[in-house]
């Protein structure tokens, strides 16, 4: 397994233990020199925080834990594609490369949607490598709105 693949799966993991609090199952790392300084996951519904997705929880603890209100040389992997809201923050947090997961064609905003990082707004965009293990980050969204919606049974 290579790195990224490696932190990928640090951060489904993370997804995966969302699952049993009721959150939706993303999750996400910040690594620097090639170490996990930081994981976490969605946690809006128990912290009663709309604005609490893994990302913005994820740049919280590094920067807190670097006493640094830049992530200079720190890269962030996701199991999603960030929305609007994650993906500025991970501009203005300055993020060196965002590796991301599935990709969310309704609320992401990277390479879907509002393209953050293409507008002439945007200072820092970070290098970014999408659909590392997709299927795996898709399945487990699938499967928790599945669930939530009430059905037993995949759709065809
Ligand atoms: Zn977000």
């Amino acid at each position: 397994m290579n790195s990224q693949d490696s932190f990928m799966q640090d951060a489904f993991s993370m997804a995966t233990s969302a699952i049993a609090l009721g959150e939706v199952p993303v999750g996400a790392v910040i690594v620097k020199d090639n170490k996990i300084l930081a994981r976490s996951h969605n946690l809006c519904v128990s912290s009663y925080d709309p604005t609490a997705h893994a990302e913005i929880l994820v740049i919280r603890k590094a920067a807190q834990l670097l006493a640094e209100y830049r992530l200079i040389d720190c890269d962030l992997y996701v199991t999603l594609e960030p929305c609007p809201m994650c993906a500025q923050a991970i501009s203005f947090a300055r993020i060196r490369r965002l590796y991301f997961g599935a990709s969310d064609i309704k609320g992401g905003a990277v390479e879907n949607g509002l393209r953050i990082y293409s507008q002439p707004s945007c200072f820092h965009a970070p290098e970014v490598f999408g659909g590392i293990m997709e299927n795996e980050c898709g399945e487990i969204l699938k499967t928790f709105f599945q669930s939530k919606r009430g059905y037993t049974k995949t759709h065809p």
